[in-house]
């Protein structure tokens, strides 16, 4: 892991930093927010029921837009975890598709996708021991609560009877926004690979394996939400075409070329750290010393979701004074997931359903980042 971890620590560039504060960490954010636990989506007699999943009672305010009609439900105050984020298509000719994000720092927004016009759906919420937000689509039978709490719409924009272009714009920027990844290009670099096995755990678990399996799972969760994704490497392999034979620089060079070819917005790359003693445990994010302070809020981000998401003790996000490598000009970080050389972490590392956790933590730092 070693040798590689300097060359990766020296993918960690910044440049043109653009101050901007730090946000709280969003651990400490989400403790007064309503948890948004799961979507749910039920077909009766062809109508279409969504049901949104709260640990507490939640306000929410709605729009509908046109060309294609959505019904967009902002969820005020509340964060969505990992699980109940989606983006689905519904076989139904009332509703298309619906997807469930967050779209900032103190919002989850649901977008359905609908031939339904104005009359034909209604949304309403039920407090109680399961708190939820209802959305029927169609007459939905059943349906004996009252309508509740459907607050009217708050444009975007005070003046939008003025059907003013740059507003349309931005609301449609806006529903972009609810991955905050549309259009994003993300390089992934699974460290290590080829005649570079990086660290061994104690049962001969592989750093490079880990490193390339979370790094296509993570490539599979962005793509979903709309990022295009450029893997430094997709198999056992070096990453420079003289593969073995390279140098330490020659092959980071070659990482860094793939990241700089495709012009990525962001850089990171995906390692699993080590150490003699057994019990060193943990989670950490670096970026370069003199990078910049998008770098900075990335590795915060990251580190902040991923934690989140699979448990392990909080290293902190650290800088590292390697040499910078000329010509990678995006926010960049690396990522040491847990430690293999712990035998826990080396198990939770191994497994499919460590693999996604970790891959949905990191993809959510990234969307929070993006957010
Ligand atoms: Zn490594």
């Amino acid at each position: 892991m070693r040798r590689t971890f300097l060359l990766l620590i020296a993918l960690i560039i910044g440049i043109l930093g653009i101050a901007a504060p730090a946000s709280a960490a969003f651990s400490d954010r989400a403790k007064d927010m309503a948890k948004i636990t799961g979507i749910r989506i039920g077909k009766t007699d062809g109508n279409v029921r969504i049901v949104v999943d709260s640990d507490r009672p939640v306000s929410y305010k709605y729009t509908v837009l046109s060309n294609p009609t959505r019904v967009v439900l902002d969820v005020q105050n509340a964060w969505i975890a990992p699980e109940a984020k989606k983006n689905t298509s519904v076989d139904s000719p009332l509703v298309s598709s619906v997807r469930a994000a967050q779209f900032d720092a103190a919002t989850v927004r649901i977008v359905v996708e609908t031939t339904v016009g104005k009359g034909g759906w209604k949304a309403f919420s039920i407090e109680g021991e399961k708190p939820r937000i209802v959305m029927d689509f169609g007459a939905a039978p059943g349906t004996k609560s009252a309508p509740k709490r459907p607050v009217p719409v708050q444009p975007a924009e005070p003046d939008a009877d003025t059907g003013d272009a740059s507003d349309t714009d931005r609301i449609h920027r806006d529903i972009d926004a609810i991955t905050g990844m549309r259009g994003r290009i993300i390089a992934i670099d699974p460290g290590h690979g080829g005649s570079d096995s990086g660290a061994i755990g104690p049962t001969g678990i592989m750093e490079k394996s880990v490193t390339l399996r979370v790094s296509r799972e993570l490539k599979r969760l962005l793509e979903a939400e709309g990022a295009r994704v450029v893997l430094t490497r997709t198999g056992d392999t070096e990453v420079s075409s003289k593969g073995a034979s390279a140098t330490s620089v020659e092959e980071l060079e070659a990482r860094c070329e793939v990241a700089n070819r495709a012009h990525a917005d962001i850089f990171l790359s995906i390692h699993a750290d080590a150490f003699t003693n057994r019990e060193v445990k943990g989670t950490t994010t670096y970026y370069y010393t003199k990078g910049t302070e998008r770098s900075k809020r990335l590795a915060d981000s990251v580190r902040t979701a991923l934690i989140d998401a699979i448990g392990t003790l909080d290293r902190g996000t650290q800088t590292s004074n390697f040499y910078v490598v000329k010509h990678t000009d995006m926010p960049a970080i690396l990522v040491e997931i847990s430690f293999i050389s712990n035998p826990d972490e080396e198990k939770m590392m191994n497994s499919e359903s460590g693999i996604r956790k970790i891959a949905q933590g990191i993809a959510d730092g990234i969307a929070d980042y993006f957010g």
